[in-house]
């Protein structure tokens, strides 16, 4: 600081002889000017002196020539002077500005700052010192006083000693005094002793004035007593000051060296605190000095950022008076998307509530449509469909002219199948033909359109015919590698039914049944042995069902392949030898799909049969007897009411005989005028077989002959909620007079009155075409 301040000083100084220098300076330009405007004056003057002489001179002239050029050069002069005017004008006013500058501090300086810090610091350092300053004051004020005590101690003292060393002389004085009188007095005794001697001897008067004498004597040394006396107190008090004395020196010494001591100590503390100070002072200095160090590179710091910050400054000013303008219109704007919104919104539900009803529109037209078509093609198909299936030769057919192959097919036509019996070809003619290496994929694509309409609420029947081992249950049921129509159908019902799970509820439904001599079993249920009765719908509808006849609910390939295993095994258990028992049973699995159509509350029942029919061979011919024949008259009961059921109903005979056994019976509402029925005759190839092929071949053609009613769908009335529901229903089954009829259907055929006019044209188109 002290380094600091001196140099500030120096920079004073330098300062203050720099002002002096530029005073001397401007003392001297101001003599400048002065002398020039001096000059300048004196010009002026002489000027002047010349004008008046020019002045004189023109008159003098004019006087002399009136002339003009005299006026002329006076012009000019004037002219010269004004210009002279002019100049000093100026000179003065760059006389005046020179001083204003002189005059004007110095302002906005960045040392200016710094100065007034330092300045700052400069006179907090000076406080300091002054404090320390008055500290060292205090501190000698302190000593000073203390060695005025020192002093007046010592004074004190000094007296003492001289009043001791007065009374000690008094004293002695007195002493010498004492014993001179003593000595004096001892000198006398002996004068008197021999005066009294003498006295004595000579007279009395020398008595009495021994006497005399004596008692002055007595007195005398009474008198030396009493000084004696004093003496000794002298000496005790001599004594007694002497040793005053000692403790006052002793006191003194103690003095002297407590001064010393507080002495030493001062001059210890005040060279600490020299030390302090100078410490403090470098301490602060050296912060200072950083402090100002670090304050300078902030402020470069600062200044740097500042350069950079000012143009990202200008952008944000900007962006934010953009947003700002953004900000406010935005609310504005806001309203007006929302207004604009929400009329594209309404618009918007507005057509498509408009789009909704016309396709709602569309969908009953297209239903209605569908409906007419489907009708229609059943119509051209028939409605009950004959297919037939040659199965390959196998080891069981041995070898030889028996095994040899009797049946051909039709290269240009896939319903023909020609069959060589007794050396004679036999034609028939089918709805199609699966010659034995037709996979059973090939035959399940023909028909899966019978499986899925089952979906749309028609009854379905597809039974296998033909002699015992021509293939029937490898039809139906198959094999586990390689399953049959039974499984198929199934899969093919739940993955139809999957991808009709957005608008429509379906549940799919099984039972299993055998018909065995007339008596019908439940495959599925607890009691096999038990004998089911078919029976009329207590609620009047003229349905029937089957009391006690379980049912399970499937919903994928492994609930059917359980419930197939389920059956197997329930047939296995309870006959001895499977395969012939099968060839005497009529084997049942009724599929039940129930569906709901959530948007329009339309509910449908659809219901397939699938029926591996027990073996069509003749029996009788061989002379069966017993039970063995019971067997055979109840098949061929069956088997022959399927087929009068079926003339029936193909010929519109007013009564079908669907009573006569126990399989029509249970299938009647199954084969009645809405419903489709396929009849897969199984043949075999084989040589041997050629009598029952035959047979089984007419069966079939008989059978594709028989049409059924016009189909319709088995639509109920549900809760309709509505007028709209009501009409929806009336487009749906408006021009189909034969599905209008109540649930609960009549046995009877529908009379061809009840077909649409136009698929009844249709019909008549066919025929007429041939
Ligand atoms: P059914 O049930 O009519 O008595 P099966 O279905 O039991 O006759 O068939 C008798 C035999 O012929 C079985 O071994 C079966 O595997 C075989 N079979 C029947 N049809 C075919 C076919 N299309 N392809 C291969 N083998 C068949
Ligand atoms: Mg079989």
């Amino acid at each position: 600081v002290m380094a600091s301040v001196t140099h500030l000083q120096k920079d004073k100084l330098r300062l203050q002889e720099e002002l002096l220098e530029l005073q001397g300076k401007l003392a001297a330009q101001e003599n400048n000017e002065l002398s020039l405007s001096l000059q300048l004056q004196g010009q002026v003057e002489t000027l002047k002196a010349k004008l008046l002489e020019q002045a004189q001179e023109i008159s003098r002239l004019r006087s002399e020539l009136g002339g003009t050029d005299v006026e002329k050069h006076r012009d000019l002069l004037a002219a010269e002077n004004e210009r002279l005017r002019q100049e000093m004008k100026a000179c003065e006013g760059e006389l005046r500005e020179l001083r204003r500058q002189q005059q004007a501090p110095c302002r906005d300086c960045p040392h200016l700052q710094e100065n007034a810090g330092l300045q700052e610091q400069l006179s907090q350092l000076q406080r300091e010192a002054e404090e320390t300053r008055a500290k060292l004051v205090e501190l000698d004020l302190e000593v000073q006083q203390k060695t005025n005590r020192l002093a007046e101690v010592e004074l004190r003292l000094k007296d003492s000693l001289a009043e001791r060393a007065e009374e000690e002389e008094r004293l002695s004085r007195r002493l010498r005094d004492s014993q001179e009188t003593i000595a004096s007095l001892k000198s006398q005794p002996q004068q008197i002793k021999y005066i009294i001697k003498t006295v004595e001897v000579e007279s009395a008067k020398a008595k009495q004035a021994l006497c005399e004498t004596q008692s002055r004597n007595q007195y005398l040394q009474e008198q030396v007593g009493m000084q004696k006396q004093v003496l000794k107190e002298m000496e005790q008090q001599l004594q007694n000051s002497q040793k005053t004395e000692a403790q006052l020196r002793a006191q003194i010494m103690m003095y002297e060296a407590e001064l010393e001591r507080a002495h030493g100590q001062m001059l210890e503390e005040m060279q600490a605190m020299e030390e302090e100070k100078n410490h403090a002072i470098e301490e602060a200095f050296s912060r200072a000095q950083v402090e100002m160090k670090a304050v300078h590179e902030n402020l470069a710091g600062v200044r740097t950022n500042l350069l950079t910050l000012q143009p990202a400054l200008r952008t944000l000013t900007h962006d934010y008076n953009s947003l700002k303008r953004q900000v406010r219109d935005f609310p504005l704007l806001l309203q007006e998307t929302l207004r604009s919104a929400r009329a594209e919104i309404s618009q918007a539900i507005e057509e498509v509530h408009s789009t909704n009803r016309e396709l709602l529109r569309k969908y009953r037209r297209e239903l209605q449509l569908r409906k007419k078509c489907h009708n229609e093609l059943v119509r051209l198909k028939g409605n009950i469909r004959v297919f037939g299936r040659v199965r390959p030769i196998t080891k069981e057919d041995g070898e030889g002219p028996e095994a040899a192959n009797a049946v051909t097919f039709d290269a240009e036509d896939d319903a023909v199948l020609h069959l060589l019996h007794k050396g004679k070809q036999v034609s028939f003619e089918l709805d199609k033909v699966f010659p034995p290496q037709a996979s059973q994929e090939e035959v399940f694509q023909e028909v899966q359109a019978l499986v899925t309409s089952c979906i749309d609420g028609y009854n379905v029947c597809i039974f296998a015919y033909g002699q015992t081992g021509a293939g029937k249950t490898y039809t139906m049921e198959g094999t586990a590698a390689n399953p049959g129509i039974n499984q198929r159908a199934l899969q093919l019902l739940f993955s139809e039914v999957r991808s009709k799970a957005a608008d429509w509820d379906y549940t799919i439904t099984v039972s299993a049944a055998e018909i065995y001599n007339e008596a019908l079993r439940d495959l599925l249920g607890k009691e096999p042995q038990e004998k089911l009765e078919i029976k009329l719908c207590p609620d009047g509808s003229g349905q029937l069902y089957v009391p006690g006849l379980t049912e399970f609910r499937v919903q994928s390939v492994e609930d059917i392949n359980k419930v197939f295993e389920f059956g197997h095994i329930k047939r296995v258990t309870e006959c001895t030898n499977l395969n012939e028992h099968s060839s005497r049973s009529h084997a049942l699995l009724i599929v039940t799909v129930r569906g709901l159509d959530r948007s329009t509350g339309l509910r449908t029942t659809g219901k397939l049969n699938l029926v591996d029919l027990a073996g069509s061979e003749r029996v009788g011919r061989s002379g069966a007897e017993g039970s063995r024949l019971r067997e055979a008259q109840h098949i061929n009961k069956s088997l022959s009411a399927l087929g009068d059921v079926i003339y029936a109903l193909r010929s519109r005979q007013g009564h079908v005989p669907f009573r006569n056994s126990k399989l029509t019976y249970l299938l009647q509402d199954s084969l009645s005028g809405d419903s489709k029925t396929l009849m897969m005759v199984q043949v075999s190839p084989a040589e041997k077989n050629t009598s029952e092929t035959l047979c089984s071949l007419k069966f079939a053609e008989r059978v594709r002959s028989v049409e059924l009613g016009p189909v319709s769908r088995k639509a109920e009335l549900g809760s309709w909620p509505s007028q709209e529901h009501l009409e929806v229903l009336k487009t749906l089954l408006g021009d189909s007079p034969g599905s209008a009829a109540p649930p609960g259907r009549g046995h009877a055929s529908p009379s061809p009155g009840q077909l649409s006019s136009r698929s009844a044209s249709i019909r008549r188109k066919l025929q007429t075409s041939g």
